[in-house]
């Protein structure tokens, strides 16, 4: 009788894993969403020293991307 409550006990305990990971999975989905947001502010990489500067601030010169005027040769 032990050993079938032992049994019934570990399926209860794994149901509730499951059921619990499923819950935890449907709350961390909002938090993907938020982090989608922070990226849709595109990241470019410099074409003079490869450091990556959102696409807002980056400088456009002949098509290309720079970090900053001094690597677009605009002093
Ligand atoms: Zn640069």
């Amino acid at each position: 009788m032990i050993f079938k409550l032992l049994v019934f006990g570990v399926v209860v305990f794994i149901v509730y894993t499951l059921f619990f990971k499923s819950n935890r999975g449907t709350v961390e989905q909002p938090k993907k969403r938020k982090k989608k947001k922070l990226d849709s502010d595109t990241m470019v990489e410099c074409t003079n020293c490869s450091v990556f500067v959102s696409e807002t601030e980056a400088i456009i010169k002949d098509g290309k991307f720079y970090c900053s005027k001094e690597c677009a040769g605009l002093k």
